[in-house]
């Protein structure tokens, strides 16, 4: 018997389990798989703590900054954390007056850069590509470092970590293939399975998912330097559609909306590069696109980083959730469950708010966990 059954090991699921084994609670991390090919595997691992456009997103921005430097000290482990410049490139056809005051409101102000001084920051980018752009301090973390840290922490402290699939939600625990395992109660933080899994235990919550498609590429020489995304990025206004079109989210629906493609791709610290990303809104999670979307990113990419549109890599496709507007879905469904799931930017504010969970679950108090549950 678990104080804290949680169901999911990316990101969400490995940050909040180590915050609640650090408090003293009996946890349990499941997940179908060692190393599973979630979301957090093929992220870019980009923190975007510059972003915060309002009091309460600049203050989680503010703390997941603050905490970072530290937290591979902390986990007892390399995190891959690094700062790394973010070029957001403007498309000749995008508003740059409208780009310019999106991101005038956030935390931290960007540069504005010529072509040619995109061009010199990361060679790789075709400067004839763009009208310029935006130029951001970022940071990184390494995803599967990160996540490696964060529950090697949580074994250490004595928590345990199962590897079954979780078929349904019980009352006081979750049924797997094999047996019933009992718990105080249940912590979704499944990804994009989230929303199959509460909907076949019988409660519908708001939380949806895209289907990402990306290329990764093995360690080159030649490899980015920077972080290359568009400043116009169109998965944020795509995500907020397809929420809004709930009825449409039945697994036997078609696809919701025309496929969303964002150029760009970031290195990782092995040389390695995540090139992309396509992101579809289909209902069911068991979808796959095409092969020929492997193409598609290739031609995409021919445009803003041609060098890189036809070099080796592999395609891979992944489930990613989000929830309605900017803000994660975090709290309780029933006597039984909770969610923690749902964020966009989690590099950013899962450390955060993992810690204030965690505390919240323990004293049920905190100024930010109760404005998450919608
Ligand atoms: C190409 C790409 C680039 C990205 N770049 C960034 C970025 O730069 N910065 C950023 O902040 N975010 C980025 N993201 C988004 C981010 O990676 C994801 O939102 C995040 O990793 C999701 O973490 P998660 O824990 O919610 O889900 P996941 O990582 O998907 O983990 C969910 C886990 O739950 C498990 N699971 C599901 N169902 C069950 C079940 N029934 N039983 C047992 N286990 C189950 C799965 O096996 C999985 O391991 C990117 C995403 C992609 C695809």
């Amino acid at each position: 018997m678990y104080d804290w059954l949680i169901c999911g090991a990316g990101i969400t699921g490995a940050a909040l389990g180590y915050e609640l084994q650090k408090l003293g609670f009996k946890v349990a991390i499941i997940d179908r798989l060692p190393n599973p090919p979630n979301a957090t595997r093929f992220s870019y691992g980009g923190i975007p703590y510059w972003s915060g456009t309002t009091p309460l997103l600049q203050k989680l921005c503010q703390e997941a900054i603050e905490r970072y430097p530290t937290l591979g000290e902390e986990l007892g482990q390399d995190i891959g954390f690094r700062w790394l410049q973010l070029i957001l490139t403007v498309a000749p056809e995008d508003d740059r007056e409208l780009l310019h005051k999106i991101y005038n409101i956030c935390l931290r102000q960007p540069q504005w850069v010529t072509p040619q001084e995109a061009q010199e920051l990361e060679p790789l980018l075709n400067p004839q590509a763009i009208q310029g752009a935006l130029v951001f301090e970022h940071a990184q973390a390494d995803p599967e470092l990160l996540v490696k840290a964060y529950l090697e922490a949580f074994l250490k402290l004595g928590g345990t970590l199962i590897y079954e699939e979780v078929l349904q939600l019980l009352e006081q625990g979750v049924k797997t293939h094999h047996r019933d395992l009992g718990c105080g109660g249940v912590i979704v933080c499944a990804g994009g399975m989230s929303r199959r899994l509460l909907k076949r235990s019988g409660v519908e919550v708001p939380i949806f998912f895209t289907h990402a498609d990306l290329i990764e590429t093995a360690p080159s020489p030649s490899c980015l330097r920077t972080f290359v995304m568009p400043a116009n990025l169109k998965r944020l206004d795509f995500e907020s559609r397809g929420a809004l079109q709930q009825e449409a989210w039945s697994e036997d629906q078609p696809e919701i909306l025309y496929p969303s493609f964002d150029i760009g791709g970031a290195p990782l610290q092995d040389g390695r590069m995540r090139l992309g990303q396509i992101s579809r809104l289909h209902p069911n999670p068991a979808f796959m696109p095409a092969p020929t979307t492997e193409l598609e990113i290739r031609y995409g990419l021919r445009t803003v980083l041609p060098s890189l549109a036809d070099m080796p890599g592999t395609w891979h496709h992944c489930l990613v959730a989000f929830s309605e507007g900017a803000l994660p879905l975090v709290g309780q469904i029933n006597d039984y469950w909770w969610i923690f799931s749902g964020f966009t930017s989690p590099f950013v504010f899962v450390p955060p708010l993992a810690r204030r969970f965690a505390q919240y679950l323990q004293s049920r108090q905190d100024e930010v966990i109760p404005l998450l549950f919608r």
